[in-house]
C-alpha cells in the first residue's frame, strides 16, 4: 500500500474534481477516511487470515463491489444535506475509496488487488508500478525503507494529485469570476 497520507491526498485530488461549488468541512474528511478503510484488512493477519485470502489483504475491501457498498452506507448516513447531493456524495466517495486499490495496483510489492472480489479474488497489479510499497505498520515505516516509500510517494502521488488540485481550483476560481461577470451584465 501506498501510507495512509497518500491515499488521503489522493482522495482530496478526486474530491477537488467531484466538488460541487462550496462543500461542508466533512466533505474532506469523509474522503480521506475511506481512502483509508481498505486497510483495515490488515487486521485478518493477527487473525489467520492469509494474504491470497478472499478476506486478505489487498482482498474484498479493495475492491469494486467493496468501493460501491462503502460509498452507498457512508452516503446513506449523510444524506440530505444541502450543499451536496447524494448522487455527488456516493461518487466522491466511490472513487476516493476505490482509488485506493488503484494505487495499491501501482506499488511494486506484495500481492495484487483483487478488484473483482466476491466474485473472482484473482490478484491484479497495473503494468505500471513506479510506487514503493509501504511497510505494513507504522514502526517499520520509519526508517530507510519509510524515506524511499515517502519519496516514491511524494513523485508520484503528492505532485500529481497537487497539479489535479490546483488546476481544479484554477478552473472552479475563473468559472465563478465568469459567473459573477455575467451575473454583473445582467444585473
Ligand atoms: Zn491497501
Amino acid at each position: 500500500m501506498p501510507s495512509v497520507i497518500s491515499h488521503a491526498i489522493a482522495a482530496t485530488a478526486i474530491g477537488k474534481v467531484v466538488q460541487p461549488q462550496s462543500v461542508p468541512w466533512w466533505y474532506w474528511a469523509l474522503g480521506a477516511t475511506v481512502s483509508a478503510v481498505p486497510d483495515l484488512d490488515v487486521i485478518g493477519f493477527h487473525f489467520g487470515i492469509h494474504y491470497g485470502d478472499l478476506m486478505g489483504h489487498r482482498g474484498f475491501t479493495h475492491s469494486i463491489f467493496f468501493a460501491a457498498l462503502l460509498a452507498g452506507l457512508v452516503t446513506i448516513a449523510f444524506a440530505g444535506h444541502d450543499q451536496i447531493s447524494s448522487r455527488r456524495l456516493f461518487s466522491y466517495l466511490f472513487l476516493a475509496t476505490a482509488s485506493h486499490g488503484v494505487l495499491d495496483a501501482m506499488t511494486n510489492g506484495g500481492l495484487g488487488v483483487a478488484f473483482f472480489s466476491p466474485f473472482s479474488n484473482t490478484r491484479y497489479f497495473f503494468p505500471f508500478h513506479p510506487i514503493q510499497v509501504s511497510p505494513i505498520g507504522a514502526g517499520r515505516f520509519f526508517s530507510a525503507k519509510g524515506l524511499a516509500v515517502l519519496q516514491s510517494e511524494a513523485l508520484w502521488l503528492w505532485l500529481p494529485s497537487a497539479a489535479i488540485f490546483a488546476v481544479m481550483a484554477l478552473v472552479r476560481g475563473g468559472g465563478n469570476r465568469i459567473q459573477n461577470s455575467n451575473t454583473a451584465i445582467h444585473d
